[in-house]
């Protein structure tokens, strides 16, 4: 499970996160909504660790993420990880952006090897074994040999999701993960992280795609300003009560 508890989030004198609680349980899939600027991708990029609180909490599996409560002359104080630890929090959270950040000069097959290798040393036979098979997830077993410029906008996502899910994460963050390729492409995508989702992984997403978070979401949570303004079943989607959600709602269907 994910739980976030008040979070706040500043970068300078700029308030991004003003509170923020969200409750994401083992095996379900959260969609974050929300307009351009309300903190979607600062929530996850905490999440992972890619930017560190201003204030609150954010547990993983129970365990809060990047500090320690230790004792010192008999008073528990809060300790940064070090690396080795906050690098063991961080494997848990697997991540796919809007931009597919894939190694240009590496097939699929070798983008996919490439950190079971280098960061879990794992032997190049088993990575290759391991790469193949999540390549195949994706629908991708036909393309191993591809490099990145061979391969349309939603290929090129689905090999990110491969290399994702490879270094077996039990959780995925997907930010916008959609907004960057040609509309025919979106579908496809969208069906590899339907999949994931049947498979139980649990899942949180940032999208505007509204179809996928109807049918796929287990919680709707949505966002403006900094704080969470409405959050429920998938259902509030077509039965909205805050004006702020009914107006979003009106502006992306
Ligand atoms: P979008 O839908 O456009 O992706 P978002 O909901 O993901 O928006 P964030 O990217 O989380 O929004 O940004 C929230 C606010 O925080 C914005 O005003 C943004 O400019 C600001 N912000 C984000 N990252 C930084 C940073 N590293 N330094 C300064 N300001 C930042
Ligand atoms: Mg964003």
């Amino acid at each position: 499970a994910v739980k976030a508890i008040q979070v706040h989030k500043a970068f300078g004198d700029l308030h991004v996160l003003k509170g923020v609680d969200m409750t994401v349980e083992p095996g379900s899939v959260t969609v974050i909504l929300g307009p351009s600027g309300s903190g979607k991708s600062t929530l996850l990029r905490l999440i992972n660790q890619l930017e560190t609180l201003t204030g609150g909490e954010i547990d993983v599996d129970g365990e809060m993420i990047g500090y320690k409560y230790v004792e010192k002359n008999g008073q528990r104080v809060l300790q940064t990880l070090n690396d080795k630890e906050v690098a063991a929090q961080r494997a848990k959270l697997g991540m796919v952006f809007q931009r597919f950040n894939l190694f240009p000069h590496m097939t699929a097959l070798e983008n996919v090897m490439e950190a079971p290798v280098h960061v879990q040393h794992m032997g190049k036979q088993e990575a290759k074994e391991l790469a193949i098979h999540e390549l195949e997830r994706v629908g991708l077993g036909e393309r191993l040999d591809y490099y990145p410029s061979q391969l349309s906008g939603g290929q090129q996502q689905r090999v990110a999701i491969a290399r994702a899910l490879a270094m077996k994460p039990e959780i995925m963050l997907f930010d916008e993960p959609t907004s960057a390729l040609d509309p025919e492409l979106v579908g496809e995508v969208l069906n590899v992280m339907l999949g994931l989702a049947r498979d139980g992984m649990t899942m949180i997403v940032v999208t505007h795609e509204i179809g996928f978070a109807r049918e796929v979401a287990d919680q709707i949570v949505f966002m403006d300003g900094g704080v969470v303004v409405e959050q429920g079943g998938p259902e509030i989607i077509d039965n909205p009560t805050e004006p702020r959600f009914k107006d979003f709602l009106q502006h992306v269907l």
